[in-house]
């Protein structure tokens, strides 16, 4: 049949359903792969808006990991009222789940049950594999062939293969050489397995082997686990659903489903509120205690906030279950080989069991820990490892997948310029929103790398990336484009999203195959997006509302392409922007001075006090004007160590010696200086040029007191952040025009250097970013007139001479009105001849690198301005 482009397309109303045309199952509009949870639910979509599909499926069934897992012990790990379609609720009242987690035949037996209730086996072609895909760009479609020898062109392709479909294939010498039986848990016999009385061998210690091993012990009269890795493991406490669990469900299930949808990882959970460190040692145990008892993955992992994402946070909770593991196994060793311990809790999917550890006090059952006795190579009777050869009389491979991207690549997608998926995807896949991928138009894939997936429930998931394509889909057809392409620009911008969001968590930290850890010479990156199943559904949701951004559409009349970046703030940033919007906060420039003040002193108490140092001393030195406060912070190691003067933000109005304190402990451990945060006259009591006049004579006082301050005589660099940091580099001119104190080196975080507020950034990020244009004209206002604000000492760009300054590390942030200026004042000072490093901090704000523990991608930025520090001084250190 001849394809011309535009054919299969239905133009009308959004709205409307139509029936569709009669099948020509060789050209549809849309051919999806897979027929479980996730291509049953876009075949029915499809549908409903009148397009025809085809749904392609190897298995002779509808089910997917449902279909093929059967192992004994095959369960959901999400609790099974929340693992389940919620887009009708009829359906629902049609289904009732027995049990809080349900076996793979009941859930097999709901999408058998989904698929009939809908139809949709009509349109599913069983034991047909996708072996190709090509794009044909001179007609607009693709060609999909398959392993039965026919081809199918469609205008629109998803690929709703599955996360963990593909089985991993064991790398072991010997592997076919076994005579006796052999199993995969993922590929499990229809008509089950008996090993009674059997001598078996499990491979493998993830998910599967959890749920199965417990099941396969009370059968066989001999069984060997081989654990190359630990894994963590919380009891599932399986049976009935509490009903206190179910209530919330049971009062109001449109609004349950709805927080689902909006929650962080698909089930509705508050997240937790409090940090481990602001909870004590009993009531860290007392939250774990709780969690174990309950038996949810996310219960546990939302005792507190900086689980994930601290270090400490995490292993406190990893020694809980490592208590657990050895209460539970009577012989010590090898409860010391079942913990874990070379990753953190939760950087690798955490199984949930029904007496897995109090499996191994069973008499027949053993452990073999590869790490110490590696597998030498299996043979016809068995297994031998470097010590020792087992005989066996089954095999059973518990070795997991080739997760995510597996099924994607394992189809010889040919896209746009003949290149393949394979080989775009050779360093690791590239997706914007895990959707779609450049040079593949009309290529959808369904929970693909780059979205929240595995680390979600999938079942919230898969509904809302259907959602997704589905509207989309019906726009373009609305608007009469034929082709939807992401851009270069955003499918980059998308990737640098989604590491950033990795980079901030311990999720890196572990060889996981959520980084194709497990899989020999799978590129190693991080490959779901793990900013949260809310966040996630938010920018997706804004992609559509700001026209398709990122995307490049075509049709037979017309052409859009809306370039951009969704997210460009740091994941973090954009939190606690979101956060702060919430809360409604008043505009400090709409505040007394005295208001203003006290709202900043409020605001400071609540947050986290940064690290600890040696020592904390408040004391005052003189000043022009009378005594100056000033706070050191000491390093803990012996000094003398170098010596930093610090001036505080506030817009010369706001702050004190104090205000910037987890700033100034944070630079402290990290540059193992002495920091002195001094204050200085605020405004409007005290105008210009009484900051920077306070600024020069602490400086002079430092130096000369270097010694009694536990300073290294000679070493001393001035460091500031906003106003403070202006304070730093007017106190630089000052000591060069005054012939003194010598100062190693200038650290400038975001410094105001000019009064000109009509510059791009200003122009750019006048609104929302916490330091507004108003709130700057507010602190130019109380500080200087318009006449002073000219003179160098207020704005120390505006200097004759930039010649012979100390060094200067220049920190500027993308999203701060007063980004322009730092680097024309970097770019001024390096163009009178003084070394200058900048640093440019990409989605940052004017405040967000100075919030330790709060804001963790300013980590990397503050390591920076720490390592500035230490070279200022190694600089001056004599040869
Ligand atoms: C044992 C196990 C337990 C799990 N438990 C949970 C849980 O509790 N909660 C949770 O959220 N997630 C869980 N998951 C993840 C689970 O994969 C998803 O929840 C969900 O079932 C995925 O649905 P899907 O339709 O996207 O993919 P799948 O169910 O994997 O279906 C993909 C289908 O595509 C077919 N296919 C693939 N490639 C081709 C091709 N080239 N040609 C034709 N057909 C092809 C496959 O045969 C398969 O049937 C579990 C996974 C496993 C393996």
């Amino acid at each position: 049949m001849a394809v011309v482009p535009g054919d299969g397309w239905q133009h009308v109303g959004m709205s409307t359903t139509i029936a569709p045309s009669p099948p020509d199952t060789t050209n549809v509009d849309v051919v999806v792969v897979g027929a479980g949870f996730a291509g049953l639910y876009m075949l029915h979509r499809l549908r409903a808006l009148g397009l025809s599909a085809t749904v392609l499926e190897s298995a002779d069934d509808v089910g997917g990991t449902w279909y093929w897992n059967r192992y004994p012990g095959a369960r959901c790990d999400i609790a099974t009222v929340d693992y389940t379609f919620s887009f009708d609720a009829a359906l629902e009242d049609e289904w009732t789940w027995s049990e809080k987690y349900a076996t793979q035949p009941e859930i097999l037996a709901y999408l058998q049950f989904f698929a009939d209730r809908y139809d949709l086996r009509q349109d599913i072609q069983f034991s047909t594999r996708v072996d190709a895909a090509t794009w044909d760009g001179d007609a607009d479609l693709w060609r999909i062939t398959t392993d039965v020898g026919t081809t199918i062109t469609c205008r629109h392709y998803v690929m709703a293969t599955g996360c963990l479909s593909v089985p991993k294939s064991p790398d072991i010498e010997g592997a076919d050489r076994f005579k006796g039986a052999v199993y995969f848990t993922s590929r499990w016999p229809h008509e089950g397995v008996d090993f009674t009385g059997q001598r078996v061998g499990v491979i493998g210690t993830g998910s599967s082997g959890i749920q199965s091993i417990p099941l396969i012990a009370e059968q066989a009269s001999e069984l060997t686990v081989f654990q190359r890795t630990p894994n963590f493991s919380v009891p599932a406490h399986n049976g009935a659903m509490a009903e206190g669990r179910r209530a919330p469900l049971d009062d109001d299930r449109g609004a349950y489903r709805e927080a689902a949808r909006w929650s962080r990882g698909g089930v509705p959970r508050p997240p937790a509120a409090e940090a481990s460190w602001q909870l004590s040692a009993d009531e860290q145990r007392a939250r774990f205690d709780e969690a174990w008892e309950e038996g949810e993955l996310f219960s546990i992992l939302s005792v507190w906030n900086d689980l994930m994402t601290n270090r400490e946070a995490n292993e406190i909770l990893a020694e809980f279950i490592r208590e657990k593991i050895r209460d539970l196994v009577d012989d010590p060793e090898t409860a010391a080989t079942l913990c874990p311990t070379d990753h953190p809790f939760g950087t690798k999917r955490p199984c949930l069991d029904t007496n897995y550890y109090a499996t191994f006090n069973l008499p027949q059952v053993r452990l073999v820990d590869l790490r110490e006795h590696p597998i030498a190579s299996i043979t016809e009777t068995g297994i031998d490892t470097m010590t020792e050869s087992l005989a066996f009389d089954a095999i059973v491979y518990a070795t997991g997948f080739d997760a995510m991207t597996g099924a994607l690549v394992s189809v010889d997608i040919t896209g746009r310029d003949g290149v393949t998926l394979a080989e775009k995807w050779a360093e690791g896949p590239l997706t914007y929103l895990g959707l779609m991928t450049t040079g593949f138009p009309n290529l959808f894939m369904i929970t693909g790398p780059g979205s929240p997936s595995v680390l979600s429930n999938m079942a919230v998931s898969i509904e809302q990336h259907v959602d997704w394509v589905a509207d989309c889909l019906a726009q373009l057809r609305a608007a009469d484009f034929t082709t939807i392409e992401p851009t270069e620009t955003a499918e980059k911008g998308w990737m640098q999203h989604v590491n950033d969001c990795a980079d901030i968590t311990l999720y890196p930290a572990a060889n996981s195959w959520y980084m194709g850890a497990n899989v020999p010479g799978k590129p190693r990156v991080f490959l779901p997006y793990v900013g949260g199943v809310d966040a996630y559904r938010g920018i997706c949701d804004e992609v559509a509302v700001r026209e398709m951004l990122g995307f490049a559409l075509s049709g037979p009349d017309s052409t859009q392409r809306n370039d951009g970046v969704v997210v460009r703030l740091q994941p973090d940033v954009r939190l606690v922007l979101g956060m702060m919007e919430e809360m409604d906060l008043p505009l400090i420039e709409s505040l007394p001075v005295d208001g203003a003040r006290a709202f900043v002193g409020q605001m400071n108490a609540t947050r986290p006090p940064g690290p600890d140092v040696g020592e904390v001393v408040d004391g005052t030195l003189p000043g022009p004007a009378g005594d100056l406060r000033y706070r050191l912070y000491r390093p803990a190691g012996d000094g003398p160590h170098p010596l930093v003067a610090y001036f505080h933000g506030g817009g010369w109005v706001l702050g004190g010696a104090d205000s910037d304190d987890p700033l100034c402990r944070d630079l402290c451990v990290r540059s193992d200086a002495v920091i002195v945060s001094v204050d200085y006259r605020h405004a409007p009591e005290h105008r210009f040029p009484a900051a920077a006049d306070d600024g020069f004579a602490a400086v002079q006082w430092i130096a000369d007191h270097a010694v009694e301050l536990g300073g290294i005589p000679g070493q001393l660099a001035v460091a500031g952040w906003s106003a403070g940091g202006n304070v730093a580099a007017v106190v630089c001119q000052l000591a060069r025009d005054a012939g003194g104190p010598e100062i190693s080196g200038q650290l400038l975080l975001t410094p105001v250097t000019d009064c000109n507020l009509d510059t791009a950034s200003y122009r750019e990020n006048a609104d929302g970013y916490v330091l507004t244009k108003p709130l700057m004209e507010w602190f130019w206002g109380h500080y200087a007139d318009a006449a002073e604000r000219t003179d160098p000492k207020a704005s120390p760009l505006r200097a004759d001479d930039l010649t012979d300054l100390p060094p200067a590390f220049v920190v500027t942030c993308e999203f701060d009105p007063l980004r322009d200026e730092g680097r024309a004042y970097a770019d001024a000072l390096a163009a009178a001849g003084v070394p200058v490093r900048q640093l440019h901090g990409r989605g940052h704000t004017h405040t967000s690198v100075t919030m330790v523990d709060v804001i963790l991608s300013g980590a990397p930025v503050r390591e920076e301005m720490a390592d500035a520090l230490r070279h200022f001084f190694a600089a001056r250190v004599p040869a």
